[in-house]
């Protein structure tokens, strides 16, 4: 490993994350994404470039708006360092190939959906958790290329077909049965996502691990808050699954294939 590698895929990360906390916000709200430039949401005042520098401004800053001195999210700088965090994984687990560059693109799209779920969900002026299509479909161009890239055209193509079934089809016979949505249309295509990028083999386990990581989270929520009927999104679960099989995968396949 070459620390200076090391230290470009790092600040590559904290850049997309930072791209990525804009991502979250806009795009639920259909607002552009480029235009206008990120500004105080209380003051108005645009930010400048020295203070928008990922991770480092807000510590600089206190976690103030340099203007009004508003507190700023520490969701923002978070998100950057996470991303970050694992881009640097990438490097450390694939080394300077296109298989690195293939885990930052599931990295980069798992957490963007993930994020803009919670963020959504905890916003009242949504009802539930959104997962932006715009969001899934850039994930699957930028998925499947990389990955047909990799592993030629069956990989992802059987993957992603797998990925939407594997959830389309028990979300369709809940709602036959129970005649209410169990399962919002973004986890569905999110899940066609995954299979895109990380195969048929993938699916089964992510299905199954988020369930079941989202069942004791949701469990816990209850028993924790007291409340019935929480609606959790199931966005970030999906995700986490999916990156844990990304960087465990010969492990999973082990165990439940043997192969
Ligand atoms: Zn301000």
């Amino acid at each position: 490993m070459d620390i200076l590698k090391g230290i470009y895929i790092f600040f590559i990360g904290a850049c997309l994350g930072s791209f990525m906390n804009v991502l979250t916000y806009r795009l639920p709200r259909g607002l552009n994404i480029a235009f206008p430039p990120s500004s105080c949401p209380k003051c108005g005042q645009k930010i400048r470039f020295y203070d928008n520098i990922p991770v480092f401004s807000w510590f600089i800053l206190g976690g103030r708006c340099r203007n009004c001195k508003t507190p700023v999210s520490i969701m923002y700088p978070l998100t950057e360092l996470l991303t970050a965090l694992l881009f640097l994984a990438c490097y450390i687990k694939f080394g300077n190939t296109l298989t690195m560059w293939h885990g930052c693109a599931v990295v980069f799209f798992m957490l963007a959906a993930a994020f803009a779920d919670v963020f959504t969900a905890a916003d009242e002026n949504f009802e539930c958790g959104i997962i932006p299509d715009s969001l899934n479909i850039a994930g699957f161009v930028i998925g499947f290329l990389l990955t047909y890239l990799l592993y030629g055209f069956k990989f992802p193509l059987y993957g992603a077909l797998a990925g939407f079934l594997g959830l389309f089809i028990p979300s369709y016979l809940f709602k036959l049965i129970r005649k209410k949505e169990g399962m919002g249309g973004g986890d569905i295509k999110l899940m066609a996502v995954v299979g895109a990028m990380l195969g048929i083999k993938s699916v089964f386990f992510v299905i199954f691990a988020s369930a079941f990581m989202g069942a004791v989270f949701g469990i816990t929520l209850q028993a924790v808050s007291g409340r019935k009927n929480i609606i959790m999104p199931f966005g970030p679960f999906i995700a986490a699954a999916a990156i844990l099989y990304l960087f465990y995968a010969p492990l999973v396949d082990k165990f439940l294939y043997g192969m």
